[in-house]
């Protein structure tokens, strides 16, 4: 069993009160780990330790900064295997994604934004000839980065790496439900160099810690991916003290199949879509709508590819569905399924916890589950499931499913499937989200602005987005005499 420490200033500490919290690997229901409960104590530590750093870091050239990022990057590389098996026991996801995705992704954060920053320039105007304006783009001071439990390094790293590359000293507060990898990642930075109090990592509860962080006075910068009711909390705690922010929240994304798609692809597309990691992803397309000339052959398609779907344990190579998070969220997730069936939807398969043998029999397993029939403004269809749950629902004409789509309060993600150029570009303006993927799903380039709209968030991460997110804009403008007055 793990027992896992703060990183405060250089260096693992206990928490100021000694409370500790079990962490449980999902795949078994054991405890596999006791996390440090930090409360405001930890996280004014925290904060003092990265305001001590900030003023060094800040003014250390921009290419060290960058070969120490690049380090990290590659000691991640490195250290792949046990990163990716650490994930897979903090969440419960299948090790074949840990290993291609979670892992590979946060190493190459780093790599892009300490490259990226070596490329950054800033605006210059002449103003007729009068004055010269430039623009100074400047460190924050302290930045605040809460994360989810869904993609825990690929998440904290994707603030992490824009945070560190621009001069800011960071206070990171993972999610209490996946600790291990960002206590790993801590142990790497102290590895390669990365000076003390840059990098601080705080463990604990939302409540807690990151309440503290998001509400003290030092940290003005917050970067926060969560759910929407938190990200909600956060706002108003941010608000007075005039904080930057930038919230990533819930989705419920609609997948939108028309009749002249590539079926076989748009099928596996969709498929990826709906169940990849349980469900459990803000981009995840949970709600599919199907032009009605294709809708039976898609079903029949959809359904076989669900029911071929490996689900187990997640340590197994082959495995493609792993366990729910916890006990909790899969008790949520059934809720949903309930509701379903009372809001009058067809349950076409899944919906029931498998039985499973050896170390995952107690694990947070749920079948992938389909749900047809339902209206499409029901709560099924219109709140955050984020589970292995899918809903369908045939359409007839290209604005009937532009409407419907839009119907939800979130506005993150859509995907399309379709061989018609001009319906691709015309529906994709129409949707109301950050995110429109045409014949793909989750094909992410890290140079592109990424966020969600409504419920969905405020602000963008991402590329040069995230390099203004974490600067601060100052405008310097410089009077000069068009003709000198005194004679050199
Ligand atoms: P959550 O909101 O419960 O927790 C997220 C983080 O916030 C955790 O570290 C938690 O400890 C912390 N937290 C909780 N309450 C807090 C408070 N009052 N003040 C400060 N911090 C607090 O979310 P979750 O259950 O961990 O993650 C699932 C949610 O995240 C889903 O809604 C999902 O859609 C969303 N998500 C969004 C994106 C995106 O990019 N938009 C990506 C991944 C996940």
């Amino acid at each position: 069993m793990r027992t896992l420490p703060n990183f405060i200033g250089g260096e693992f500490v206990e928490s100021n009160s000694g409370n500790r919290l079990e962490k449980f690997d999902p795949a078994t229901a054991e405890v596999i780990a006791s996390v440090t409960a930090s409360d405001h104590q930890d996280v004014e530590q925290a904060v003092a330790a990265a305001r001590l750093a900030f003023p060094s870091w800040s003014r250390t050239p921009t290419a060290e900064r960058a070969r120490l990022l690049l380090a990290l990057a590659s000691k991640i590389e490195q250290h792949q295997e046990s990163l990716a098996v650490a994930e897979t026991r903090d969440t419960g996801k299948p090790i074949r994604l840990s290993r291609s995705v979670d892992i590979p992704r946060a190493a190459a954060n780093f790599r892009f934004f300490a490259t990226a920053i070596l490329h950054a320039h800033s605006e210059a105007y002449r103003t007729d000839n009068q004055a010269l304006n430039y623009t100074l783009r400047q460190p924050r001071g302290v930045a605040g980065l809460i994360s989810p439990w869904n993609l825990p390094l690929y998440l904290l790293s994707w603030k992490i790496a824009p945070a560190l590359a621009t001069g800011n000293t960071v206070v990171a507060k993972p999610s209490e439900l996946t600790p291990t990898t960002a206590t790993l990642l801590a142990e790497l930075a102290h590895e390669v160099g990365i000076p003390a109090g840059v990098l601080n990592v705080v463990h604990g509860q939302g409540a807690a810690a990151g309440a503290a962080l998001v509400a003290h006075p030092q940290v003005p910068t917050i970067s926060f991916t969560g759910g929407t009711v938190t990200g909600a909390a956060i706002a108003q705690a941010a608000a007075p003290l005039f904080k930057k922010l930038t919230l990533e929240l819930g989705g419920k994304n609609p997948t939108i199949l028309f009749a002249d798609a590539n079926l076989e692809e748009a099928v596996a597309g969709s498929l990826r879509a709906a169940f990849e990691n349980q469900g459990e992803i803000c981009l995840c397309g949970s709600r599919i709508f199907v032009e009605r000339a294709i809708y039976q052959r898609f079903l029949d398609r959809f359904v076989a590819a669900t029911l071929r779907l490996k689900l187990g344990d997640p340590l197994d190579e082959n495995t493609q569905q792993g366990a729910l998070i916890s006990a909790q969220h899969r008790e949520r997730v059934e809720q949903y399924i309930e509701l379903a069936k009372s809001e009058g939807g067809a349950l076409l398969c899944g919906g029931q916890r498998p039985t499973l043998e050896g170390r995952c029999r107690n694990g947070y397993f749920l079948q992938p589950t389909i749900v047809t029939a339902l209206p499409i403004r029901c709560r099924v269809n219109l709140e955050e499931i984020f589970g292995p749950v899918v809903t369908i629902s045939p359409f007839d004409t290209e604005q009937e499913v532009i409407e419907a789509a839009n119907a939800t309060p979130f506005g993150l993600s859509a995907s399309i499937w379709t061989n018609h150029l001009g319906r691709a570009h015309r529906v994709a303006e129409q949707l109301e989200c950050g995110t429109v993927w045409v014949n793909c799903w989750l094909l992410r380039d890290l140079r592109v602005p990424f966020g969600g709209i409504k419920s969905s968030g405020v602000g963008k991460e991402g590329g040069d987005e995230a390099l203004r997110f974490f600067t601060e804009a100052k405008t310097v403008c410089v009077s000069y005499p068009s003709v000198d007055e005194k004679p050199t």
